[in-house]
């Protein structure tokens, strides 16, 4: 499963999956923020999260711990995934989950 994102001529964010979904955000949400990078991220993996439960009918990721959704979210500038059984708990960074 591929997944490309990319800036349009208007500043607008727009992330696909294997060509087909897409989903955007404008881009000045992000302007004037020095940690721009974690909050695109996060968008980033809930867009192609909403993607892949859209075309493939899939709840992914899941926690191994839980066989629940995740959820991405920011904790402390960083982007995470994040399981809300057991009070909530952190998976792990978006993009290096195992
Ligand atoms: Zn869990």
């Amino acid at each position: 499963m591929s997944v490309v994102w990319e800036v349009d001529d208007r500043g607008d964010w727009w992330v696909s999956l294997l060509g087909e979904g897409y989903d955007s955000l404008e881009q000045d949400a992000f302007d004037g923020d020095e940690e721009f990078g974690q909050p695109l991220i996060s968008w980033v993996a809930d867009a192609t999260q909403e993607m892949v439960m859209a075309m493939e009918g899939l709840v992914w990721p899941v926690c191994i711990l839980h066989d629940l959704g995740l959820h991405a979210n920011i904790e402390h500038l960083n982007a995470i995934w994040t399981c809300s059984a057991s009070g909530g708990h952190v998976v792990g960074p978006v993009g290096k989950l195992a």
